[in-house]
Formats: C-alpha cells, structure tokens, sequence
C-alpha cells in the first residue's frame, strides 16, 4: 500500500503485486499526478485502475473522478466503490451522473461494515464516522492484506461523537492512518473552526498519548491541511508529535499488507 501525498490531497495506492492490480482510495483533484506516482509500484495498463473507493462527498475526496470523464482518460466502466447516498449523490447531480451514464465508470454499493473482498489477499471494509454529511456519509476504511491491516480515517468531526473508540480500531490494526486536518485551534484565526469540526492533532495526541509505545507508533497523521505546522518536518508542531511517538505520513510512504 503507497500513501498518498502530504502536501497534495491525502489519497492512498492499494497495491497487490502477484496481479498487478491497484486501486485507489479516495479520487482527489490530484488524481493524474497520484496514478503517476502509482506507476512506479504498480505498471500502468488497462483499466488504469481496477477500482475506486470513495470515503464521501467532499471534493478532496471524489473531485478525482472527473478525470475518468470522456474528455480526459474516458475510461471505462471503472468500478467505483459508495456508500449509498453517495452513490445517489452521483447518479443523480452533474458532471458525476454523465460519468454513470456513459459508464465511464460503475457503481458498486457499499454497506457499513460489510467487506468488500478484492480476491483472496486483499479485502476494505467501509465503516461509517461521523462527519459533516451534507451530501452524503462519511467513511474510513480497514484495509485488510495477507498479514497486515491498515485503517484510513481522513476526515471524522471528533473521536467523541463516534461511537466506536478510535482505540479498538488501533489495537486491531497494524497501521492507523487518521485525520490530522488541524494542528489545533489556532491553526484557522479566520474561521469558526466549529464549521469544520475535525480532531486537533494535540486533542488526538492528548486521547492517545495514555496508549502504549508501540499502540502510538502505528499512528501517522494525514490529510493535513495547508495551515498545518506539521507539515514542516521541522517545525514545534513536529517534533512534539516525534516527541510523544507518533508520527506524520509522508507523500510515497509504503505500508507492506503482507
Ligand atoms: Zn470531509
Ligand atoms: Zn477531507
């Protein structure tokens, strides 16, 4: 599994090297750049894709499709994994529903919780988080490989207002890839932040920090937003989080499933 990018918008690669199939989770803006990156994991061939999951309806994370569209890649029937409003956000609005129509791509519902199998290594599993659902529900994912499990929780408004303990999600995963939209409140002097509710980073190092050596090392922070202090290697931000074990993902990170 490749990461996806710390100064474009957070996406991951899913790779299975016995097929040379790849997937992606999540189509950001960025997506022509992100596939490119891909190419070096996974050759480019056709479908440029074998599918897409779709955690919801915020831009950074569906705006990528319009690539598949006939004017750009014109794919075809490329499958994409949604949740059920988000499958009706995008048969029922343009430009998404011409994608549909001309079967650029393909809708494959998702339901809370049920796996999705990808063949006998690989298997996501959407679970629902609460998140600003104006369109449509919010997703993470558990990524299930041959040995190894990886979550991806890019956006949730708070861990409290989930009724599942980020915890337990932790402890049975190998890896925790998890919103670190904000370093904290005063990343967005501007703004209301209770409009975009999203756990602060130091809100989610204080939850976790009680949490053992190796509980905090499976977390990488990602989907940072530009404000973000942690996105300098260097900066206060960064070394307190090194200092209190956890860490921030890196565009081209690799996380092996097996
Ligand atoms: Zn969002
Ligand atoms: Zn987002």
């Amino acid at each position: 599994m490749v990461n996806g990018r710390r100064h474009h918008v957070a996406s991951l690669g899913l790779v299975d090297p016995p097929s040379s199939a790849r997937w992606l989770i999540d189509a950001t803006p960025d997506l022509p750049s992100q596939l490119s990156t891909l190419d070096t994991y996974a050759p480019r061939s056709t479908p440029i894709v074998s599918g897409v999951f779709l955690t919801h309806g915020h831009i950074g994370h569906y705006a990528g499709l319009i690539h598949f569209g006939r004017e750009v890649m014109g794919t075809s029937i490329i499958p994409v994994y949604a949740m059920p409003r988000m499958q009706h956000f995008l048969e029922h609005n343009a430009p998404w529903e011409l994608l549909v129509r001309l079967r650029n791509v393909e809708i494959h519902p998702m339901s809370d919780g049920l796996p999705v199998v990808l063949n006998e290594r690989l298997t996501v599993v959407p679970i629902v988080v609460p998140h600003r659902d104006e369109y449509t529900e919010t997703v993470g994912f558990s990524i299930r490989g041959p040995k190894k499990r990886a979550l991806y929780i890019p956006d949730i408004d708070k861990w409290e207002k989930w009724s599942t303990s980020i915890e337990s999600q932790i402890a049975v995963h190998d890896l925790a890839w998890i919103d670190g939209t904000f370093f904290a409140e005063s990343d967005l002097p501007n703004r209301r932040m209770a409009e975009v509710p999203h756990p602060f980073m130091v809100e989610s190092i204080s939850r976790l920090g009680h949490l053992s050596t190796s509980e905090r090392a499976k977390v990488r922070f990602i989907h940072l937003n530009h404000s973000n202090d942690a996105l300098d290697a260097e900066s206060d931000a960064s070394k307190l989080i090194r200092s209190k074990g956890f860490a921030v993902a890196s565009e081209g990170d690799i996380a092996p499933l097996e």
